[in-house]
């Protein structure tokens, strides 16, 4: 348990429970705290809220638990597996979407996070970046699974360029090169564990964003618009990275190397790599860790039952491959305008507007809907697609994965106008390999 875990004794569980039912200042005489800093509304007792609320934002220095590590800003104490304190905030979020967002106030964690955000805003300007965005770095990107060994089970070393914007690498690095559908389909973040920022995609609001965001961590900075080099900085280093709020699965990618600026040039590569990426129904880390577990230990027929299971989750049914990185690379928007959702017909969705409904679409965006076997699911996919290419700020050459910047600007392919690439070599070898069956063909609408 780490310093700044709220206690949650079942008396303040019941108390929390008079206050739902109606009493929303619990027993009468109860001296509850007020913060000095955050807008309580009249009625909020401010019961529940984890203690650091109460603390000065603008001054506020997150604390490591006892792992060292800083987690969503350093605000919220729950952790994934702390059931209780779970669903004291569950109780706390009740509450607040009654109190709050009912009226389209801030939350006091809202209010509180907004000042942090800031602080890190600023500081991340003033930020002496040096070289590091001409540098390539090796990350290891491991899911927290381990065999009985205490081996990793799945894991990728990746070469890439820290000039790479957040979201660029994970849309077109990470996820294709473990296997994951894609961005579209999940909510991801990452966590610079130094202190608890979060960054991750703009514009955010599906269901599981919406539940995850009230639990653990409401906002982030836009993934788009900082460099791995604002997040990656040294050797050793381990990021946070939570792929589906929902099911949950949380990896970790260690910085285990910075190449010097001379034998940096940017490309991508997979450079090793072991264990297959896990289904996107297998129900999270914790799961699927027991999953194997149990399957190391089952007979032949056993096995052969549970490989069946795996294989028809939806990264190998729905779309039968995962996703290339050659592929990624070439896709003309990574940048997600949208998150894919789940949609059950006869959900809470569209129940409250601000949590659920659809974005605002900007130019060239649409809502698509994709619908699964029904004999398989009852609900369908929804997501925003955009037929816009990415803009440059956030574009990597299509065949290499070399980040444009100021000093190397991006050539677009004549053809189709969307793709870019470093080099007049790269545009000439992805035309050989490819392009040239899909140039205009696919995007010139
Ligand atoms: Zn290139
Ligand atoms: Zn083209």
């Amino acid at each position: 348990m780490s310093g700044l875990t709220t206690t949650t004794s079942q008396t303040d569980m019941l108390r929390m429970m008079s206050q739902m039912m109606g009493n929303p200042n619990g027993p009468p005489g109860y001296d509850y705290r007020k913060p000095k800093f955050i807008k309580l509304l009249p009625v909020d007792s401010g019961e529940g809220l984890p203690d650091v609320i109460f603390e000065d934002p603008y001054t506020f220095q997150p604390q490591p638990d006892l792992r060292g590590e800083i987690r969503s800003w350093g605000v919220f104490p729950v952790t994934l597996d702390d059931m209780l304190g779970n669903i004291s905030r569950m109780l706390c979020l009740m509450q607040q979407s009654r109190y709050y967002m009912s009226e389209l106030k801030h939350t006091p964690e809202e209010q509180f996070i907004k000042v942090i955000i800031e602080r890190k805003r600023q500081k991340l300007l003033n930020v002496d970046l040096g070289d590091l965005p001409k540098q390539d770095i090796i990350p290891i990107y491991l899911t927290n699974i381990h065999d009985a060994q205490g081996q990793p089970r799945i894991w990728r070393r990746v070469r890439a360029s820290a000039g790479l914007k957040i979201g660029v690498f994970q849309d077109k690095i990470l996820c294709p090169v473990m296997g994951w559908y894609g961005a579209k389909h999940a909510l991801v973040h990452f966590t610079d564990y130094r202190d608890g920022s979060l960054y991750g995609p703009k514009d955010a609001n599906s269901v599981d964003c919406v539940t995850y965001r009230s639990l653990v961590g409401c906002q982030w900075l836009p993934d788009d618009e900082y460099m791995l080099a604002h997040l990656f900085t040294s050797e050793g280093q381990t990021i946070g990275y939570l792929y589906d709020f929902g099911d949950k699965w949380s990896h970790e990618i260690v910085v285990e190397k910075i190449l010097p600026v001379d034998e940096s040039d940017g490309h991508v590569e997979i450079i090793a790599g072991g264990g297959m990426c896990p289904g996107e129904n297998m129900q999270g880390t914790y799961h699927y860790q027991d999953f194997l577990n149990e399957y190391d230990q089952d007979n032949e027929v056993k096995k052969k039952e549970k490989k069946r299971e795996i294989l028809s989750s939806p990264n190998y049914k729905y779309f039968v491959k995962p996703p290339l990185l050659a592929e990624a690379l070439a896709s003309t928007n990574s940048i997600r305008s949208g998150m894919r959702n789940y949609v059950m017909p006869m959900s809470v969705e569209g129940l409250n507007p601000r949590m659920f409904g659809d974005p605002k679409l900007k130019k060239g965006q649409s809502i698509k809907q994709t619908f699964p076997d029904p004999h398989d699911s009852p609900g369908y996919f929804k997501e925003t697609t955009s037929d816009k290419k990415d803009s440059r700020s956030v574009s990597a050459c299509g065949f290499c994965g070399k980040p444009g910047s100021a000093q190397l600007v991006l050539k677009t392919c004549g053809g189709c106008r969307q793709l870019l690439y470093c080099s007049k070599e790269h545009q000439k070898e992805h035309w050989k390999s490819g392009h040239k069956k899909v140039c205009s063909r696919e995007f010139s609408k």
